[in-house]
């Protein structure tokens, strides 16, 4: 129905009536008539006036309203992460779908506080809500797991924002992933710096000694200078598996294409290590299949792995006197290296830590090995490059199996 005259309807026909009865009751019908026609034109004049100046987008918003809020819900809750949408009084208008798994479901119009606890999370709300401007801060909770978040809190800038007020976002970004690498980074750099450190100053007191006390003493200069060769050479192996590790980082997401026989392989690994076997009295015993066995991989990186494997067979586990290498290709089953030894093995708790750099179960027992407690670091470095798997096994008093799965 026409809006204009919708309203005048009543009034017109209230009018035809007025028209007819003046004319029973005796009114001449031509001024019947004309009255009418003059009254109805005062009505239709009054329907012209102009309508009420409204702001366009207000008479909008009142309509708007709830599809505003559900179309900024909708867009909230698409995203990844955790996030509150909050009204002026800092009550909670909506939730998506992430921020229900990090704080569980909240019933809508609650105060924040009824979830959030953090005084400093709950201040830089308040902070935000009365100035208007955006802010972060770091916030770690402890239970159930160690986990830091960078929480912001933002006013959402609408064009129309219909009657719902000034709205705000507050979002929970997990940076623990972030946090847990700076960590690890700085830990390494110590790490390395300590482990460089040791041997140097070793190394300067014995030049120091060598330029005073023991200047003229020939059989102090021979057993110190042997002492500084073995903290020199100390050193270059730590740099050398250093450089290993960075280089290897810096190719990490390239897979390695060339195909490599595993069976001549292991055969060069057991004979480049006969002579260091020998040395501890251990023996290497391989197990290889006669047929080829090809992988996909960087021969140098998968010898470095295998040395690495079978040197701490030798070294940790000597007094089982026997290392014994399987190669393992079965049909449609992956190719499988099993390193074993008979030594003492391994204590269940450090079995998880091995690959870390620098981790070692007894860091005296590994340096009188000439270990740097790089290798096996190196070895989860190339494994992951081949898409492959180190698993680790060992019995306390029985001997230990590193297994590398392709
Ligand atoms: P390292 O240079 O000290 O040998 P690795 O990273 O190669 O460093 O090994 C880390 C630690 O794991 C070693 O220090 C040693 O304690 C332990 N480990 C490695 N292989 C064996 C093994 N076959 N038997 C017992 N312990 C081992």
């Amino acid at each position: 129905m026409n809006k204009r005259f919708g309203g005048s309807w009543p009034l017109l026909f209230a009018l035809s009536l007025v028209g007819v009865l003046s004319v029973f009751a005796g009114v001449p019908a031509w001024q019947a008539a004309l009255g009418w026609f003059f009254l109805v034109g005062l009505t239709l004049v009054g329907d012209h006036r102009p309508e009420p100046e409204t702001n366009p987008s207000e008479a909008e918003d009142e309509t708007r309203d709830p599809r505003l809020l559900d179309e900024i819900s909708a867009t909230i809750d698409a995203l990844e992460t955790p996030s509150l949408l909050l009204d002026q009084e800092a009550n909670v208008l909506f939730q998506n779908r992430a921020s229900d798994r990090l704080l569980g479901a909240l019933p809508m119009g609650v105060h924040v506080s009824a979830r959030l606890r953090s005084p400093a999370v709950l201040d830089m709300v308040r902070e935000t809500l009365a100035n208007g401007r955006p802010n972060q801060i770091e916030h770690a909770e402890r239970l159930p797991s160690q986990q830091v978040y960078m929480v912001r809190i933002a006013p959402i800038e609408l064009k129309r924002s219909g009657n719902l007020g000034q709205l705000y976002l507050l979002c929970f970004r997990d940076i623990s992933e972030l946090r847990r690498l700076d960590q690890m980074r700085s830990d390494f750099v110590a790490n390395a710096s300590h482990e460089l450190r040791t041997p140097l100053a070793s190394l300067r007191g014995f030049i120091e000694t060598l330029q005073g006390p023991a200047k003229s003493d020939p059989k102090a200069h021979e057993r110190f200078l042997s002492i500084m060769l073995d903290q020199s050479t100390r050193m270059s192996r730590l740099v050398d598996d250093l450089l290993s590790l960075s280089r290897l980082e810096l190719k990490a997401n390239v897979a390695p294409e060339c195909k490599v026989d595993l069976v001549p392989l292991l055969s060069h690994v057991r004979d480049s290590l006969v002579p260091l076997a020998e040395e501890l009295g251990v023996e290497i015993n391989l197990h290889l299949p006669d047929v080829p066995v090809e992988v996909t991989g960087d021969r140098d990186e998968l010898v470095q792995v295998f040395e690495n494997l079978m040197e701490n067979a030798c070294k940790y586990g000597q007094e089982g006197e026997r290392v014994d290498v399987y190669l393992k290709a079965a049909e449609a089953r992956p190719v499988e290296v099993t390193v074993v030894d008979h030594g003492p093995g391994i204590p269940s708790e450090h079995v998880p830590r091995l690959t870390e750099r620098f981790y070692r179960v007894s860091v005296a027992d590994s340096r009188s090995k000439k270990g740097t407690g790089l290798g096996l670091a190196i070895v989860k470095h190339i494994l992951t490059r081949h898409r492959a798997r180190l698993i680790v096994t060992s019995e306390v008093g029985k001997g230990s199996q590193f297994t590398v799965r392709f």
